[in-house]
């Protein structure tokens, strides 16, 4: 998910409408604003674009200098408009809005404990949660509520929460999703990537820290650290493929270790060849890195029609298949009689990757080698990826060769574990997809479950 917020700005609202429209990218389900006039809080939200939800009729409704919105991508919980957020609720405390980025994996356990005290939830979502454990926390004010319910969580979550006259940010400890500080004017930023910062004239300030609570009123800034301290481990996937290249976060440029993996990926698995394409657009930054370690020209020999979502954000298996083809379309002079290197960011299931083959191959192409630039996906994401279960996972089931026959490719390569960690030169980061080094849970005969 996105997620952006703005305390003090009288265009609050309309800053956080483009903040999300700059982190579309990030859930394309639905999208959610609510915003403060400093005597009650308001939300606006429906299913779709952020484009197509917020009519100017709409954002006029939303007055006030202090908002957060949400775009959905959803990992827990149906895609329906229930679900989306913010979730805004009236609690002992005061009225409350919380948006959420992440997953949380103990997020049946808690809720089934909030429901058996009586607890009556009116989504499917693991974010609801947040706001019932405030609800029944005894403390005397907001923020040490907040600091009780999230001690309880378990999994990754960035979140941003406002009340009448405050915005709050946090980080889980071992800061899966990223979380950036800003300044517009004189007003305070939270946004999940500086794309969003750039598109609103917004100075950067700073990340959020891994476990640091910050508390945004007129007063000023204030941190709290309300975790044990652990080893960090923010998700490697979003450099790889889920934050935007033109994006700064985890104190890198997501851009130069894109470009970095397709570098390596090319030292790793070099193969003769006459051209190099992305599958655009998640490929292109790492094609670049091929290109330049390997010397092979670039080309642009698929295009991508822009009218169209990212495929797999698309919960339904029936439209993704029909979606290659309504987004991808081979240039054919390009192509026709090449040796070619293809180079995405992952392989999931394999079908994007067995219908661009076979589209390359109907343009002309003499050879097709395929090169992903992360190891294989071989475990599912519970910290905010919409990963599918093992069983879906194509690498989770079978070798690498035959991968490469299912996807009739010539030849076929990933990226290494290890020259992906060089790329960041930091082992810390999870990469529990490929690895199944999971920081949080720890894997039973029954699945997964989370670490006590
Ligand atoms: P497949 O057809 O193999 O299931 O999907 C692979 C394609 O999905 C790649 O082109 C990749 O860019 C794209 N993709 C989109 N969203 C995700 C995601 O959340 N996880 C992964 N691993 N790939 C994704
Ligand atoms: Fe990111 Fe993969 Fe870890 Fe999920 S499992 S947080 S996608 S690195
Ligand atoms: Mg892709």
């Amino acid at each position: 998910c996105g997620i952006a917020g703005v305390f003090g700005d009288k265009d609050a609202a309309n800053l956080v409408y483009l903040a999300l429209y700059a982190l579309q990218h990030r859930g394309q389900e639905g999208a959610g604003i609510a915003c403060s006039d400093r005597r009650s809080l308001r939300v606006e939200k429906g299913l779709g674009l952020v484009a197509d939800i917020f009519k100017r009729s709409i954002l006029e409704r939303l007055s006030g200098d202090i908002a957060i919105g949400h775009n959905r991508y959803s990992t827990a919980g149906e895609n329906h408009l229930k679900n989306t957020q913010p979730i805004v609720a009236d609690i002992n405390l005061g009225s409350v809005a919380l948006v959420h980025n992440g997953n949380i994996v103990n997020a049946d356990v808690l809720r089934n404990e909030l429901v058996s005290d009586g607890a009556i939830f009116t989504s499917t979502s693991d974010s609801e949660i947040i706001i019932h454990l405030m609800a029944k926390s005894n403390e005397k004010n907001i923020i040490d509520a907040i600091s009780k319910s999230v001690q309880r969580l378990k999994g990754a979550f960035s979140l941003i929460f406002m009340t009448e006259n405050m915005m709050i940010g946090l980080r889980d400890p071992f800061g899966f999703r990223p979380l950036i500080l800003g300044r517009i004017r004189s007003s305070h930023v939270l946004v999940s990537e500086t794309c969003a910062l750039d598109l609103i004239d917004g100075e950067f300030i700073r990340e959020i820290e891994p476990g640091e609570m910050i508390i945004i009123t007129d007063e000023g800034i204030v941190s709290y650290y309300p975790f044990e301290k652990v080893e960090i481990h923010p998700c490697i996937f979003e450099f790889i493929y889920f934050a935007r290249p033109d994006s700064r976060i985890f104190n890198r440029d997501v851009y130069e270790i894109r470009k970095a993996f397709g570098r390596k990926l090319a030292e790793e698995s070099p193969v003769d060849a006459d051209i190099v394409i992305p599958v655009p657009d998640s490929g292109i930054v790492a094609t670049l890195g091929y290109s330049e370690y390997s010397g092979i020209p670039y080309e642009m020999g698929l295009i991508r029609n822009h009218y169209v979502g990212r495929t797999f954000i698309e919960p339904a298996q029936s439209i993704r298949h029909f979606g290659v083809k309504l987004k991808l379309n081979p240039v054919k002079s390009v192509i026709a009689g090449k040796r070619i290197v293809v180079v995405d960011d992952s392989i999931v299931r394999g079908t994007t990757s067995r219908k661009i083959v076979k589209m390359l191959k109907e343009a002309g192409a003499k050879e097709v080698h395929m090169r992903i630039s992360s190891p294989p996906t071989k475990f599912p994401c519970f910290y905010g990826i919409d990963t599918p279960t093992r069983s879906e996972l194509i690498a989770s089931t079978h070798t690498i060769e035959e991968i490469r026959k299912y996807i009739t490719a010539d030849s076929l390569a990933y990226l290494s574990l290890e020259g992906m960690l060089d790329c960041v030169e930091n082992s810390s980061f999870c990469h529990a997809c490929f690895s199944g080094a999971y920081p949080t849970l720890h894997k039973d005969g029954n699945g997964y479950n989370p670490k006590s």
